[in-house]
């Protein structure tokens, strides 16, 4: 029964009679079956198999097409099998796949010089620096340690909003909200304290001599796609810098374009110029990366031997990066991404069932109205028509969809969206 588009080879699964109690009837049965006896249970089970990618469509193990959202949570900002990644990741793999870090690559080193133009456009570059992970929580682990060095001993105090999200590794997951997140790996990193986002008061309140850094999300992505007020990171960089404490702005899901502009502050506060940026999701365009770019004296704070990582750096995800990059400016994909956003976000908030439309480019929060059944169930519903999204918070569909995303795709969710709200408000009204 199983139609399989595309020739992924070996991507289907053969039915599973081995793991107990499962004779999955189609492919993704029998792949997800086995998955539960094999891969820890940190995610649930996943919803599909995926098995293969072309521009804004994958396909399931059992041959169904998908428009594709969501692209990884913000990461493949220019969809799947783009032929520039393939090309780039081909080639440099080809030549140097990978050294250690007691050498370095021309990948390596133009991508730093790419971040800092990219991060801090405009200002002399001469003092900015960068460090290269491998992922957003890596980076916000390096960015931490920086904060950490910045205070000495003098400054234990580092800031973060409530309702942040920054990574699952300890350092970041200090700096992350989410109680349920945190609360099982106690004791972590010690002197993180959260305060409202947004409240400039509770920040005024909070800073002193002994802060060493504030770090905020832009847009926090996980909450919701919620954008902090204007001027409040005018007032977070005031603020910081009086007490000489840093500021620093995780760009991971909402940098690299995604918002429109390379940078999310760009366009919330233009002006701002942060001491530290974290970059990882869209910067490889699906390649494993994250980075850290830092100017004046936190670019300086880390020295030799305070930090490290065997491939952090490595020259074929660079290759990727640059090809992203690369790809974004010579198809003008940043005006792309704000034209289709914001039409797109008008087109989505008329929609009957939804309360709200959040968020800048193709970073999408759209809030849905009250009476609705939980977010996650009409995310499973519009699976089921064909489009992947995901529901970060119960009341809110998030959209991250690559940035060569078609009108007519982005046309076809907004119908699909409006026939599954209209069904689930009908379901509502007759149970
Ligand atoms: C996803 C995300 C992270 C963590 O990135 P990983 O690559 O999953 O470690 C950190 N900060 C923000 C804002 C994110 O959205």
């Amino acid at each position: 029964m199983t139609t399989l588009a595309g020739s992924s080879s070996g991507a289907q699964a053969p039915t599973t009679t081995d793991s107990a109690g499962s004779t999955g009837s189609t492919a993704n049965a029998g792949w997800l079956a086995r998955y539960t006896e094999a891969v820890m249970n940190t995610f649930g089970t996943p919803s599909r198999v995926l098995v293969r990618g072309q521009g804004a469509q994958v396909w399931d193990a059992d041959g169904k097409e998908y428009t594709d959202l969501l692209a990884g949570i913000a990461v493949n900002c220019l969809g799947h099998a783009h032929p520039a990644i393939v090309e780039a990741v081909t080639d440099q793999l080809g030549t140097l796949g990978h050294v250690s870090n007691f050498f370095t690559t021309p990948a390596q080193v133009r991508l730093a010089e790419e971040l800092i133009a990219l991060a801090f456009p405009g200002r002399n570059a001469g003092g900015s620096r960068v460090f290269l992970a491998n992922s957003g929580t890596e980076a916000n682990e390096a960015a931490f340690k920086i904060a950490r060095r910045h205070g000495g001993g003098s400054r234990p105090r580092v800031l973060a909003l409530q309702d942040a999200f920054h990574g699952r590794t300890m350092g970041a997951l200090a700096l992350t909200h989410k109680a349920a997140y945190r609360e099982p790996f106690e004791p972590l990193p010690g002197g993180v304290e959260f305060i409202p986002a947004g409240d400039v008061d509770a920040l005024r309140s909070a800073l002193g001599p002994d802060v060493a850094a504030l770090i905020v999300e832009p847009i926090q992505g996980e909450a919701g796609v919620r954008e902090l007020p204007a001027g409040y990171l005018e007032a977070a960089r005031e603020l910081t810098e009086a007490v000489g404490a840093l500021l620093i702005i995780d760009e991971v899901q909402s940098g690299m374009g995604r918002s429109g502009a390379w940078m999310a502050h760009h366009l919330l506060a233009p002006g701002v110029v942060p001491d530290v940026v974290t970059l990882a999701k869209g910067l490889g365009g699906g390649i494993p990366i994250g980075a850290v770019v830092a100017t004046g004296e936190a670019a300086a704070a880390l020295g030799p031997g305070q930090h490290g990582t065997t491939f952090g750096g490595n020259p074929v995800a660079c290759a990727a990066a640059l090809a992203v990059i690369d790809t974004i400016r010579g198809q003008d994909l940043l005006a792309r991404v704000e034209r289709l956003g914001s039409a797109w976000a008008q087109e989505l908030a008329a929609v009957d069932g939804v309360d709200q439309v959040r968020g800048r480019g193709l970073l999408i929060g759209v809030g849905l109205a009250e009476g609705l059944p939980p977010a996650g169930e009409i995310a499973a519903a519009l699976a089921e028509r064909g489009f992947i999204v995901n529901a970060p918070r119960p009341d809110t569909i998030r959209l991250a969809p690559p940035f060569i995303l078609s009108d007519d795709d982005a046309r076809a969710f907004t119908t699909a969206l409006s026939e599954a709200l209209s069904r689930a408000l009908s379901e509502e009204v007759s149970s």
